[in-house]
């Protein structure tokens, strides 16, 4: 069996494993009876996912208040189901709805090529704005832009607590926005990546020599936090179940940089660590390495990439006309541009930044539909 191969098996079996768990815990939160409806909230609101069990006791420290072992705060018995809203509740909700209206401009410019650097900054400041900073304002006309649940939370909490309407729409989303391509939630619309697409942009002008480190090893660790990761969430819904209350560990509380945007002072100064480094750690690392949190740390990153591999559109390039000069490869500061031009099956992160269609001498990449 080739490496490429071995590393889809591996990958593919990740993540049927995700997918099972869960269900799995979604199908016994539905047989466990009341459920707590997720509400949007503002920033530094994350407890509505940790009240999701009837049998917890006292208060509950939710999802991102803090990373470690947590205890689901206690309906109380008897209380109905809440009827909360439908998936397309959420879904016209102006949070996504705006999401897919950026991302339909962003694929609107990169087909027309008219997307250039001032545009491009202003579409990833308005996604920065909006889904990231809008809701620490508590202004009314933000109050549907909370960024729970974080892209991170919907793919990762879903083990711990179940699907959740919230969780679905959000990674409907993602998907869909990934299917069309070229990778458009990430590239264009999710705060942690505009940011360090924004920094990226700076570090260029700045003349910041970045490093591009390879593909393999930003996957390795990637894949291998996403595997520690299912195995103690297993580990805590076996807890769950033996203990009869509901603890929930992830292991991307620790290392989420979406907290970042949540600014609010937290208890400790070893929670205010946990809470902050990782937005802080991306930034500074944004400078030297191409999107370091998106290729290194990022579930999502790692689901849309396997997505991405049958996405619509994509950079693709005019067939036979090519010289292999690799003069668009030096210039991109990712790595996916080499297996492009490879034709590879299995292609690294494209998140639409444009150097390599604009890289080339003779115009032969473009944002398109590949052929074959
Ligand atoms: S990989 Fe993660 S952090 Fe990067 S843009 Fe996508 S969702 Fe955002
Ligand atoms: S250089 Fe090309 S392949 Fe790489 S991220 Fe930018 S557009 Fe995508």
């Amino acid at each position: 069996m080739t490496a490429k191969k071995t590393y889809v098996t591996v990958f593919l079996t990740v993540l049927v494993i995700w997918l099972s768990l869960a269900l799995l815990v979604t199908a016994q939160e539905q047989q466990s009876g009341p459920q707590a409806t997720l509400q949007e909230s503002g920033a530094g609101q994350h407890q509505e996912l940790g009240q999701l069990r009837p049998q917890g006791t006292g208060a509950g420290q939710g999802p991102g208040q803090g990373p470690g072992l947590r205890q689901g705060q206690g309906l109380r018995q008897g209380q109905g189901p809440a009827a909360g809203p439908n998936f397309f509740d959420f879904l016209l909700r102006p949070k996504f709805i705006t999401m897919l209206v950026i991302a339909a401009v962003a694929l609107v410019l990169l087909l027309t090529k008219r997307m250039n650097s001032r545009l491009k900054i202003l579409i990833l400041a308005v996604s920065t704005f909006l889904y990231g900073i809008s809701a620490n304002l508590g202004l009314k006309v933000f109050s549907g832009f909370s960024m729970h649940p974080s892209p991170i939370c919907a793919a990762t909490k879903s083990i711990l607590y179940g699907f959740r309407m919230p969780m679905i729409v959000t990674l409907a989303v993602i998907i869909f926005l990934t299917l069309v391509g070229p990778k458009l939630f990430c590239s264009y619309v999710c705060p942690v990546g505009a940011i360090q697409e924004l920094i990226a942009m700076l570090a260029d002008k700045l003349k910041i020599r970045r490093r591009k480190p390879s593909f393999r090893l930003s996957q390795t660790v990637r894949v291998l936090i996403f595997i520690a990761f299912i195995f103690l969430s297993w580990t805590a819904i076996i807890h769950t179940v033996s203990g009869n209350r509901t603890v929930a560990l992830s292991l991307y509380d620790y290392i989420n940089a979406f907290h970042g945007y949540e600014i609010s002072l937290q208890p400790t100064l070893l929670d205010n660590l946990f809470h902050f480094l990782p937005f802080i750690l991306t930034l500074f690392f944004a400078f030297f390495t191409y999107r370091p949190f998106c290729y290194f740390v990022c579930p999502i990153g790692l689901i849309t990439n396997v997505i991405e591999q049958i996405g619509i559109f994509r950079v693709v390039k005019k067939k036979d006309a090519c010289t292999d000069c690799l003069s668009c490869a030096a210039k991109s500061p990712c790595p996916a541009v080499a297996e492009i031009l490879k034709d590879a099956v299995l292609v690294p992160d494209c998140f639409a930044c444009t150097v390599c269609t604009g890289g080339c001498n003779q115009d032969l990449l473009k944002f398109g539909i590949k052929s074959n």
